[in-house]
């Protein structure tokens, strides 16, 4: 049976920071028995990230529905939604960190909300847009792809796609295709046109202590090659699904020390006593299993 391979902008960041990470959080999902990754235990700043983008989320519905939130609200919403995913996470953590917590969750919050895209909406300025549901992929050729946006608005006869990411990695020339695999999304959703140019893509990312906004303007080949990445990542993917099948211990580890430190995997992980001698370990269990294959 062939692998049902996902590809979202998270999974591919994990992926290229570490294949192995990336197997024991999303390669174990792709079996068909098993329904949860193995060992995954969240960092409570990643926790923070969620709550804040499920509240966020929940916002904007209400804001839709034309109910504003009081500050008061906001700080008891994100309070409540923080402390339950800890809570299903099993992370204790000190009521000094969750206060600190707290305070970068909501001063995020508040920040974005302040930005020129949601100000137009609470303003009511346009009135037709859309929450959507970032976890509704769309299939290719065996393939999911995860790139909904987070916000469809009408502008002029013109879809503005709007996505936001919690926390940016530095920008990248990768940035403008990725962004465009929200239209590869919109084009298999009903009600969406299919014409590129009848879109917009705006991503607003948290960098370096700011909100900030990126726009784009889709084009047919801008398109053309989000869709080639995304399955070049997906083949890449497979072969790396396959390669932990087959052993888990000749997945490529971090390409970074960085990634390991807030890696959930690192209690079970042979870098937990340092990614160069893991590196060194695993070159050797290479030779010696292709020094085995070779005599047999
Ligand atoms: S500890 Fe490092 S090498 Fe091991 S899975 Fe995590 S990121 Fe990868």
């Amino acid at each position: 049976m062939q692998t049902k391979i996902g590809w979202s902008r998270t999974r591919r960041d994990l992926f290229l920071k570490c294949p192995r990470a990336w197997f024991l959080r999303y390669g174990h999902q792709s079996k068909a028995n098993s329904s949860k990754p193995a060992f995954s235990k969240r960092r409570p700043w990643d926790l923070m990230l969620r709550a804040t983008k499920e509240i966020l989320i929940e916002r904007l519905e209400e804001l839709r529905e034309g109910k504003q939130w009081s500050n008061l609200l906001v700080e008891h919403q994100l309070k409540h939604c923080l402390q339950e995913h800890l809570h299903k996470s099993n992370c204790n953590v000190e009521s000094r960190y969750f206060t600190a917590l707290l305070r970068y969750s909501s001063h995020r919050m508040n920040l974005l909300w302040r930005c020129r895209i949601i100000q137009q909406l609470v303003s009511k300025q346009h009135a037709c847009w859309y929450v959507l549901d970032r976890t509704d992929s769309v299939t290719h050729k065996n393939r999911q792809f995860y790139s909904s946006p987070d916000v469809a608005i009408l502008i002029q006869k013109k879809w503005h796609l709007v996505r936001f990411d919690m926390q940016s990695a530095a920008k990248n020339l990768i940035d403008e295709l990725e962004a465009n695999a929200m239209v590869l999304w919109a084009k298999q959703k009903h009600g969406f046109p299919q014409r590129v140019l009848s879109y917009r893509l705006h991503t607003i990312g948290w960098r370096r202590g700011f909100w900030m906004t990126e726009t784009y303007q889709p084009t047919l080949q801008t398109v053309k090659d989000s869709k080639r990445l995304l399955e070049s990542d997906c083949r890449a993917m497979e072969t790396m699904f396959e390669y932990g099948q087959f052993n888990l211990g000749f997945l490529p580890l971090a390409t970074s020390r960085k990634t390991c430190h807030s890696c959930s995997y690192r209690t079970h992980c042979p870098a937990s006593k340092g990614l160069a001698r893991a590196r060194q370990e695993q070159k050797l269990l290479e030779l010696a299993h292709s020094s085995q294959s070779s005599k047999t």
